[in-house]
């Protein structure tokens, strides 16, 4: 990330992590990424003794994130979205599966290489509120986020904590404040702020706006457009409002029921959707398109089936217009498409030529 004190530069006191890929480059990289719950059993079921059933959250997922680029990730709640999330910061242990980030396998960091990676990918959170200390103030806040990887010198912080305040539009005179005092969007700066401090290159946004008027949210996308710009961020951008992944987003991977069935650039999804889950998502959102109104019946039929069992072959057969007979017993793999981007269809790669 490029220096976020423009306007006053200080001395980083840590190392800067080493880096090694090129803009444009896969940064992050997830193989076959599979993370299962255990479900707490019935006093029938501990008495029979049988095993937990398993939500199936996350089943081999593959994709990869472009240093500088933001990807959108959509879905369904329940889809899979935030677990994925989880799992990347290590939140979540996966089950199997592999991560890597900037070409080191993140499963086996230990000791300076684990800081250095919690340090370079930052989460920001839906409900910052929760996760800011209601006792400390902002400029607290971004103090022990500052002095805990040893950003800058002590003497540098107050500057440092100025500059965060200005690349997140907050007063600087409201670095006294408690949590409590602040707005919700105000909150969400403060979050942003927080994970600024120990200079990550790569931000992942979980459900950032959701919570926020529409208003407000819009100029948190704003805001996000300008650091991304500014400290040449790599984004991932999880949420389920269509608008504000197309805006936001370089490319864009769709997911149901713990896979990702569409990995796309944004204005290539949005304008020929291929997978006729992406089309579900798309038609379901009349305000993207305005001549699309009242079509609304044409969206995704019926509930998001259990993750405990999930539908044999294509997961999305039960709920699929264009489903054949193949797809009931056959799970097709997320495969490039004529035009490079990636689908897991069997009626878009038969159409593609590709079946
Ligand atoms: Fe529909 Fe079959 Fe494609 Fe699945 S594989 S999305 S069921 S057409």
């Amino acid at each position: 990330m490029g220096s976020m004190t423009v306007d006053t530069p200080v001395m980083a006191l840590a190392e800067p992590p080493p880096t090694r890929s090129a803009p444009g480059e896969p940064l992050l990289t997830v193989q076959a990424l599979t993370k299962t719950f255990a479900l707490s059993r019935s006093l029938p079921e501990i008495l029979r003794r049988e095993p937990p059933r398993r939500v199936h959250a996350l089943t081999e997922i593959d994709l990869s994130v472009r240093r500088g680029e933001t990807l959108g990730i959509v879905g369904e709640s329940g889809c899979g979205k935030s677990t994925l999330a989880r799992c990347l910061v290590r939140l979540h242990r996966m089950d199997s599966g592999r991560i890597t980030y900037d070409g080191m396998d993140v499963g086996s960091l230990r000791g300076t290489a684990l800081r250095q990676f919690n340090r370079r990918v930052q989460m920001v959170f839906q409900d910052p509120y929760g996760s800011l200390n209601p006792r400390m103030t902002v400029r607290a806040t971004l103090a022990e986020a500052l002095s805990v990887h040893r950003i800058c010198p002590r003497r540098e912080m107050p500057a440092q904590i100025a500059a965060l305040m200005d690349l997140v539009h907050l007063p600087r005179s409201a670095a006294g404040r408690r949590p409590h005092e602040f707005s919700g969007g105000q909150r969400q700066r403060i979050g942003i702020a927080r994970a600024l401090a120990l200079e990550p290159d790569c931000l992942i946004a979980d459900e950032l706006v959701s919570a926020l008027d529409v208003s407000v949210q819009a100029q948190m996308v704003n805001l996000l457009l300008e650091l991304q710009e500014r400290l040449h961020l790599t984004v991932l951008f999880i949420a389920h409002d269509l608008r504000l992944v197309r805006h936001l987003s370089h490319r864009v991977a769709v997911m149901y029921l713990g896979r990702v069935v569409e990995l796309a650039e944004t204005e290539a999804l949005f304008a020929h959707p291929r997978h006729p889950y992406t089309r579900a998502l798309l038609e379901a959102a009349p305000e993207l398109d305005p001549t699309r109104r009242g079509r609304a019946e044409a969206a995704v039929k019926g509930e998001l089936p259990s993750p405990v069992n999930p539908p044999s072959g294509c997961a999305f057969h039960p709920r699929c217009p264009a489903a054949i007979a193949l797809c009931r017993t056959e799970r097709p793999k997320l495969a490039p498409l004529r035009d490079g981007r990636l689908a897991a269809c069997h009626v878009a790669a038969a159409e593609d030529g590709l079946g």
